[in-house]
């Protein structure tokens, strides 16, 4: 039987930041990832450079495959766009993220964290003095007690489904495929398409991943299985996607709920996708998964030194997450029901009156009032997406 401090279930961008800070504390930690390396599951792997910076990654050649200079979102008649691209500054990456996720695991161990791959945890207990857990390791079944466990699992979480309430947690699905050959007229610039025959309750994307490199995918919340709309969407995209051939082909899915009401129990917290810490209408969540395992990971540490990993003590975690993290996540909750009641002839109207600091307003979750504001001098919008933004 193997004992640590904090426990921290899976190495994705919230469990490999939790595994630092909480080391950073002091406490003896372990991490556990179910897979032999990191970053397995696919994603379009864009973030912005304030992500970079929050993970402590510098943007070097390694991690980095392109810069981003802005976005073009497509309404769905494909003639209206609305287009935001600063010509000096970076405003983001598409990022390579095995090697991101390597370096945080470096970082972690780097601050004394120990973290093992292929790694399965098969169960989670609360026991009288902390938590027990089975591990399935290529030599065999583990069992590791700890003070503290954080289900830092994903949108599978074992710890989530076992003690927490999930009332409210939305799974979109996604596939991806990476595709070579790709004609693309910008390599600095991020495309998302949306529209009822592209993505019905989602959006479609093409990231660019240089050498005429893409990651090309989407989420679907109805209408039939992803993949055929995937399918669908390259045939349409022929001007830029006709000559492109799949290399790499994933399917996962994204919380897009919003976080869940309780996050800690007593002897338990959860960060990143588990505790629905996604940003739901853009379903980005590596920057604020990264943010929870940051607080998530210092308060396990301190509190599990302290003696006190009662809900309470943990209470810490969730209170300082809460600005900017928490409110932002709602108020993209509520911009994603908005928009999600519009039809295609409300979006292309809407991508009409729109411009690209009010997508960034209304995806992040930002300034909704500024927005709604402007809307509000139109006579159908004010109806129909104004009004309930405010
Ligand atoms: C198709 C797709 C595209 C996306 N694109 C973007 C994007 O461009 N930008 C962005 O910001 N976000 C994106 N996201 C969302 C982003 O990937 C997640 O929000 C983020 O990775 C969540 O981090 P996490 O650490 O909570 O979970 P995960 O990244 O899911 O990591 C969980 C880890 O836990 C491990 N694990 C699971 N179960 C166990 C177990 N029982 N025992 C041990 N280990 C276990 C897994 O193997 C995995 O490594 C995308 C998601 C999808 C599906």
């Amino acid at each position: 039987m193997i004992k640590c401090d904090v426990l921290v279930i899976g190495g994705g961008p919230a469990g490999l930041m939790a595994a630092k800070h909480a080391a950073m504390q002091g406490a003896n930690v372990l991490l556990l990832e179910a897979k032999g390396s990191f970053g397995l599951k696919p994603c379009g792997e864009g973030v912005s450079s304030a992500c970079l910076e929050a993970a402590e990654v510098k943007p070097s050649s390694d991690v980095v495959v392109e810069k981003i200079r802005g976005f073009e979102v497509y309404a769905p008649d494909e003639t209206r766009r609305v287009r935001l691209v600063s010509e000096g500054e970076v405003q983001g990456y598409i990022i390579d993220k095995r090697r991101f996720l390597q370096r945080l695991a470096e970082a972690a161990q780097d601050r004394g964290a120990e973290v093992k791959v292929e790694a399965n945890v098969v169960d989670v207990r609360l026991a009288q003095d902390g938590v027990s857990v089975d591990v399935r390791t290529p030599t065999g079944k583990v069992e590791v007690n700890a003070k503290l466990a954080i289900g830092c699992e994903g949108y599978t979480s074992i710890v989530a489904r076992k003690y927490f309430d999930r009332e409210g947690y939305e799974l979109i699905p996604c596939v991806q495929y990476r595709m070579r050959n790709v004609e693309l007229p910008h390599n600095d610039v991020l495309m998302f398409y949306v529209g009822s025959k592209v993505a019905p309750g989602g959006y479609a994307w093409i990231f660019p991943r240089g050498d005429k490199i893409a990651n090309v995918g989407l989420g679907v919340r109805r209408g039939g299985p992803a993949t055929s709309y995937l399918e669908a969407f390259v045939k349409r995209r022929g001007d830029v996607l006709g000559k492109a051939e799949v290399i790499e082909l994933g399917a996962a899915a994204v919380p897009v709920g919003g976080m869940l009401k309780h996050i800690v129990a007593d002897g338990l917290m959860l960060c990143g996708d588990s505790a629905g810490q996604v940003i739901p209408l853009t379903g980005g969540g590596i920057h604020s998964s990264l943010a929870a395992g940051r607080i998530g990971g210092e308060v396990a540490g301190r509190k599990a030194l302290e003696n006190d990993v009662s809900a309470k003590a943990l209470g810490e975690y969730p209170a300082r997450y809460e600005e900017p993290w928490g409110s932002r996540i709602r108020r993209s909750l509520k911009a994603l029901k908005v928009i999600d009641s519009l039809s295609d002839d409300d979006l292309n109207l809407l991508a009409g009156a729109v411009n690209g600091e009010d997508v960034v307003n209304i995806a992040n979750g930002w300034d909704l009032v500024k927005v709604a504001a402007k809307l509000m001098k139109h006579p159908t919008l004010a109806l129909k997406v104004a009004r309930k933004l405010f």
